[in-house]
């Protein structure tokens, strides 16, 4: 996604598990080194300033579905106390009683403490995690993606939902059917995010993108257990503001 001058980060996801959702700032993903990724960009170390753009993201949150995404540039542990008390005084308002969060493998110990907190308030708290692929060695080889060996077992027992990445050069039919397919029997969701062109050192592969379009899309588009974004803005958010 890259650095962005002033980016749109709320939205309403109006289809399939209709939702509200938030692009919010944090202090930066600590693990920065999947490399297909430059979203990580989107942080600052300024946590004031994070908290003012946090406070003016959430404020366009009216609860219409009673759910709601907050996506950041890494993980949701990455955002301040500030704004995670803001986030929790904005369901509480707004009657949001599922809250959604992504979150990198390694913060997998803290999950349960953060589900029983929004528990005891009466929110559902559900868990998204780039696991990219099921494929273990092209996650290790190709995308660096720190969780070796780390079985659909072993995410389920974290996350709720999963986000997989295609379009890569190497991918396959075969390796996306069994990404597809592996993703929706242990999780509740999958989201497929297709490569786009970045500053990082993956590039998109057009002909792995077709391969998806052509035997995938037409399958799962209406399938309410799975988003796919085309475009990483595909939910409304991440795009420039039209000013
Ligand atoms: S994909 Fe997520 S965990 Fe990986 S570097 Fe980017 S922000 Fe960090």
């Amino acid at each position: 996604m890259g650095q962005m001058e002033n980016p749109v980060r709320y939205s309403v996801i109006t289809e399939k598990n209709p939702r509200e959702i938030v692009m919010l700032r944090g202090s930066g993903c600590r693990f920065l080194r999947c490399r297909f990724c430059d979203y990580h960009l989107d942080s600052s170390r300024d946590q004031a300033a994070n908290d003012r753009i946090n406070k003016e993201a959430l404020s366009h949150v009216t609860g219409q579905y009673h759910s709601l995404e907050v996506i950041n540039s890494g993980s949701f542990l990455e955002l301040s106390e500030e704004t995670m008390a803001r986030i929790e005084r904005v369901c509480l308002e707004k009657h949001i009683t599922q809250l959604r969060f992504e979150i990198h493998w390694m913060y997998r110990e803290h999950v349960k403490k953060w589900r029983e907190h929004f528990a005891e308030k009466g929110i559902t708290v559900k868990i998204k995690m780039g696991v990219e692929t099921f494929d273990d060695a092209f996650r290790r080889e190709v995308f660096d993606k720190g969780m070796e060996g780390v079985t659909p077992q072993d995410a389920a027992k974290v996350a709720d939902e999963v986000c997989l990445l295609f379009g890569v050069t190497g991918q396959t039919v075969q390796s996306m059917r069994y990404d597809i397919e592996t993703g929706l029997r242990y999780f509740e969701r999958i989201c497929i995010n297709i490569m786009v062109e970045n500053t990082s050192q993956i590039q998109p592969d057009p002909q792995v993108i077709k391969m998806f379009v052509d035997n995938f899309y037409e399958i799962y588009k209406d399938d309410p257990r799975v988003d796919i974004l085309l475009e990483n803005t595909d939910f409304g958010v991440g795009g420039k503001r039209d000013e």
